[in-house]
């Protein structure tokens, strides 16, 4: 499968997310960033999002609770093109309600090639790559063989059926 290129700006659009027992360490990680974070376009799932805006008071867009649709609106937002860099404290100790969401999320910035932070370490190697202030191509394979897999088979099935239909056709003379 060849690669396609995508840009990361300059000017990030960045998520965040901290499941509960770790949004102390993303506050702390983002108060730590804050000037950087401020020159950047900041995502977060709808608790996250308001302990940071009241703690750093930059600007968020808060999307939904993540337990309540929020981890699949930041997906979503990966797979158009509309997240460039998630960062993601997940609880490794702790089952989730939103497990699947979880999984669900974390696939997507794979299937995209997104930078993705899972922990404090991370993120601090992340966010102080020159990187941070360039544009970056990152390469993404081309899906369109995929695309067109998808339909050969849906063609498939179209022409299973119609000799289904004339086999039963035949059944009944
Ligand atoms: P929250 O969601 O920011 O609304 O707490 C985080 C999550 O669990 O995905």
């Amino acid at each position: 499968m060849a690669d396609l290129k995508i840009v990361i700006q300059p000017h990030k659009r960045i998520a965040l997310v901290a499941h509960d027992n770790k949004k102390q360490t993303l506050l702390e990680w983002a108060r730590y960033n804050r000037e950087l974070l401020a020159h950047h376009e900041i995502y977060a799932t709808g608790t996250t999002g308001a302990v940071l805006e009241r703690e750093l008071g930059i600007p968020i867009v808060k999307l939904h609770s993540g337990p309540l649709g929020g981890d699949q609106q930041i997906g979503a937002k990966i797979a158009d093109g509309e997240i460039d860099f998630l960062i993601f404290f997940w609880d490794p100790l702790e089952p989730q309600p939103h497990d699947p969401d979880v999984k669900a999320l974390l696939r997507m910035a794979v299937v995209w090639n997104i930078p993705i932070a899972c922990n404090r370490a991370t993120a601090d190697f992340m966010i102080s790559s020159p990187l941070m202030e360039d544009t970056y191509e990152r390469l993404v394979p081309d899906y369109e063989g995929y695309r067109k897999r998808q339909i050969q088979r849906q063609q498939l099935f179209g022409q299973s059926m119609q000799l289904l239909r004339e086999d039963n056709a035949g059944n009944q003379e």
